[in-house]
């Protein structure tokens, strides 16, 4: 099934995939090989070495290309296997890179400790602000890369607006959008030339794997991006391909309880007197409620909070947490809870991060499909002993 005139939730399940032709499988069997008969020594074929290609690989990735409505995807054995292998694609040394500001930690840490001292100029703009974004493409730039929302502040980038720019200037445009998944935001649709994810997250949803992908139109990129991925060796194993495919059923679904348990968490930590601050895109008190509102069908099912009393009080909440798990991951089906500025983003330097408004106070709470009334339970005895331990210090 290819047609983009099957809803995401059909999509999801039936997508790029056509039934088991030897024994009528319904689920696609796990190609775990290493490598392939070679059918006529000296010929090409589709599958030689799982580096290269999987067919188990390859059914992920036309599922993600139907869900896109693009070309097969290209997967990857990390979300950083895929940022890294697209911007060593793209450049080389002397280009210069443009990137949101607020961005997942590992991206910082790839541009700022790997590419810059290849030669490569990273600059991160505040790309919520088009006329930053603007002034940043004067000069010339191979790349801009952008994540909307981003990791962890939930800062919106208007995709559009941004593509218009690059495009008026020759520069292509990546938008990581892990945080929303195409079931909630579509950047190809929206004029961007790929996207990238980190399966990880909700595409998974069930911290079962680590994965990456990239979807394009763009045959030429797709081309490059899998060579480099050959060369590179960072193509995703037989195995998640086929976790991340049962996952990715239940994307809707999952997306759309999460995202209702997160409003019902933000509407409880608003009123709450331990936080300082809500942040989720459906909050009519989100500073960019009007651009959410156009570009993404909902706000997702990440809340950002800043609690009273800084580091000590968010390392105490973390602390006291019973059913939701202080982890760094994000996007599955359990509550997840981080501490971004000593955990993601600790690569950061301290006045960058308070900078780019990751203050040592700022949580990320990764709403699961938990009971909502016991998540917010459960954050509600957190904050009591967070508050406990603060008036006694
Ligand atoms: N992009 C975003 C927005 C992320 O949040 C992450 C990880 O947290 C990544 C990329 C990297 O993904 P992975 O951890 O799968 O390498």
């Amino acid at each position: 099934m290819t047609s983009k005139s099957y809803n995401f939730a059909t999509r999801c399940i039936r997508g790029g995939l056509e039934a088991d032709p030897q024994h009528g499988a319904v689920l696609p069997p796990i190609y775990q090989t290493t490598t392939f008969r070679n059918f006529e020594v000296g010929k090409d074929q589709i599958y030689s070495y799982s580096r290269v290609e999987n067919p188990t690989v390859a059914a992920l990735e036309a599922r993600l290309g139907v869900l896109e409505d693009c070309l097969p995807a290209v997967t990857f054995g990390s979300g950083m296997a895929a940022v890294s292998t697209l911007l060593l694609a793209e450049v080389s040394a002397g280009d210069r890179i443009v990137c949101s500001d607020v961005v997942y930690g590992g991206t910082f840490r790839f541009i700022k400790e790997v590419l810059e001292p290849l030669g490569v100029k990273g600059q991160f703009v505040d790309t919520s602000d088009l006329a930053a974004v603007r002034d940043a493409l004067h000069k010339p730039a191979r790349l801009l890369l952008l994540e909307t929302p981003a990791n962890p502040t939930l800062k919106l980038t208007d995709i559009a607006a941004c593509s218009a720019e690059a495009r008026a200037v020759g520069v292509p445009v990546v938008v990581d959008n892990t945080f929303l998944t195409p079931v909630l935001q579509r950047p190809l649709e929206l004029g961007a030339d790929a996207s990238l994810y980190s399966t990880t997250k909700y595409i998974d949803g069930h911290n079962a794997t680590v994965g990456g992908a990239i979807c394009t139109r763009d045959p030429e990129l797709r081309e490059r991006l899998v060579h480099l991925r050959k060369c590179l060796g960072t193509i995703l194993t037989p195995h998640n391909a086929w976790l991340t495919l049962q996952g990715l059923k239940t994307l809707p679904l999952r997306l759309e309880r999460q995202t209702d348990n997160a409003l019902r968490v933000a509407a409880f930590l608003a009123g709450h007197p331990g936080v300082e601050a809500v942040h989720h895109p459906d909050l009519e008190t989100f500073p960019q409620r009007e651009l959410a509102r156009r570009q993404q069908d909902r706000g997702g099912a990440l809340v950002t909070v800043e609690l009273r009393g800084g580091l000590e009080a968010a390392v105490a909440a973390l602390g006291a947490l019973k059913l939701g798990t202080p982890a760094e991951n994000l996007g599955a089906v359990e509550t997840l809870v981080t501490h971004n500025a000593t955990m993601t983003h600790a690569s950061i330097p301290a006045a960058e991060r308070a900078a780019l408004g990751i203050t040592d106070g700022l949580v990320r709470i990764s709403v699961g499909l938990e009971d909502a009334a016991e998540i917010i339970a459960d954050l509600d005895q957190a904050l009591a002993i967070a508050a406990r331990r603060r008036a006694h210090a």
